[in-house]
């Protein structure tokens, strides 16, 4: 729910998916990355040079070391680049965030300090990633201004940055709290102004529409931009029932791509198992298996937020470098956190599903679902309704958590606690083979080091 507390005299929204539980506890080497990037190389050997992007955001790609398109950058980067509305359903980490970033980058008229585009996605983390790609492809635009609005940061701190001729040309938000601000908040009036934004992006799109709390702000957000722009939309996860409601935010045709095979949403890179046990060897398992795996870094999905605390709390009494970050965490020390673990500060993080979307962090190989997703509470955030086309939602949520692992083509390892008897566990790993296509078996005694490691 987006119900906003209190924190000094400034309202705090919460993120969405941070209603469990949401109690803040009491108390609160630097290596070089050995995995490097897959040798993925888009299907069509063209670069990005065909493209014929801005000389400057061309030189910014290739600072950022991307030399051939993935495939779906191919398929939509040159339509993005006209204009074109697109929905875009393409698996977890082949680079669907550099197509909405380049192509509102190389449209983008930063004449006047007026906002031209708006970018929404359902966490603060993941706002703060895509900012951060948008400033490193801007590297070389310096007439862009980039700003990102979330929830937990002073509104008054937001409200400055809209004002006077610094306002950002492309905005990066949370819809709490861009509704606070585009629609205004407690009878304020609205501090954003959309009246001249050319270009609407929801990522993580069926999350943000299927939760009806959140659809209802999106929809209010975007009734504040003008009629005609143009309107992105992406996920790895695209139901036959949500396609509908996409194309009601779309004015004509738009580019629609799908991937309808979910067999071809499994990342190949990716080794997954199983391990079935019972509750409570779930502890003694997982520390067995962090000394015996050889890891980058493992993100650990948990149910609660009070599991995340409590593992975390044993993992480091165990001495191991560990970090949780969870929904009701001050905001400044969930982004710090979340960047001490992006800088390789600490290489375990343990997170309950706020972490399980769109997060990219380059060194993460090891997926460990300490407990599997559970299909009541995502039914729950859809206000009650289950899939219309007969999919669970654990197991969409399932793609996307051992989606951390194995981005670009890298190699990477998943594997799941399933609790003997737990029949929503069994379902969950059933359900996964089957719609994925793909073989889930028990975790060997060993496993070669080189099907994981890059
Ligand atoms: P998605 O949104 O599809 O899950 P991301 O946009 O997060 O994936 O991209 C995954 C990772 O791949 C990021 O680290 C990104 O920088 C990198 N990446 C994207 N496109 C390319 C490319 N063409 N060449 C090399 N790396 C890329």
């Amino acid at each position: 729910m987006a119900d906003a507390s209190v924190e000094g005299d400034e309202e705090v929204l919460l993120d969405y998916d941070e209603n469990e539980d949401n109690q803040e506890p009491t108390k609160t080497e630097d290596k070089k990355a050995t995995e490097s990037k897959g040798h993925y190389v888009g299907i069509h050997a063209s670069g990005f040079k065909d493209f014929c992007l801005k000389p400057e955001l061309l030189k910014a790609v290739t600072d950022c070391g991307f030399e051939h398109p993935s495939e779906v950058q191919h398929e939509c980067i040159p339509n993005a680049l006209l204009g074109m509305d697109v929905i875009c359903q393409a698996k977890s980490g082949m680079g669907k965030t550099a197509v909405f970033v380049l192509a509102t980058l190389q449209q983008v008229d930063t004449s006047e300090a007026k906002i031209r585009v708006v970018v929404m996605c359902h966490t603060r983390e993941l706002a703060f990633q895509i900012a951060h790609e948008y400033t490193r492809f801007c590297k070389y635009l310096e007439s862009v201004n980039i700003g990102v609005f979330y929830g937990g940061v002073p509104i008054r701190e937001h409200k400055a940055l809209l004002s006077g001729d610094k306002c950002p040309h492309v905005v990066v938000g949370t819809p709490g709290r861009m509704k606070a601000l585009a629609v205004g908040f407690r009878g304020d009036s609205p501090a954003m102004d959309l009246s001249g934004v050319k270009h609407f992006v929801l990522d993580e799109c069926d999350k943000m529409l299927e939760q009806l709390d959140m659809r209802r702000d999106v929809q209010q957000i975007f009734m504040k931009t003008p009629h005609d722009k143009q309107v992105m939309m992406f996920s790895a996860t695209l139901s036959t029932s949500i396609r509908p409601v996409l194309r009601k935010f779309m004015q004509d045709d738009p580019m629609e791509i799908y991937v309808d095979d979910d067999s071809k949403l499994t990342l190949h890179g990716l080794q997954q198992y199983f391990v079935k046990l019972k509750e409570n060897e779930k502890n003694r398992k997982l520390n067995d298996l962090l000394d015996a795996l050889e890891f980058n870094q493992v993100v650990i999905f948990v149910s609660k937020v009070a599991r995340a605390r409590e593992l975390n709390k044993l993992l480091e009494e165990c001495n191991f470098p560990s970090l949780c970050i969870y929904g009701g965490m001050k905001q400044k020390d969930r982004i710090e956190k979340f960047q001490e673990f992006k800088d390789f500060k600490k290489r375990i993080l343990i997170s309950t599903d706020l972490f399980g979307r769109g997060i990219d962090i380059e060194r993460v190989n090891i997926v460990i679902n300490y407990d599997m997703p559970d299909e009541n509470k995502n039914i729950k955030q859809q206000g009650g309704e289950e899939s219309k086309d007969g999919r669970s939602s654990a197991s969409n949520q399932y793609l996307h958590r051992v989606g951390r692992a194995g981005r670009f083509g890298t190699k990477g390892l998943a594997i799941s606690f399933v609790v003997e008897g737990n029949a929503m566990d069994e379902k969950c790993l059933s359900e996964v083979q089957e719609r994925f296509n793909v073989e889930i078996p028990a975790l060997p005694d060993s496993i070669d080091i080189s099907s994981y490691m890059s």
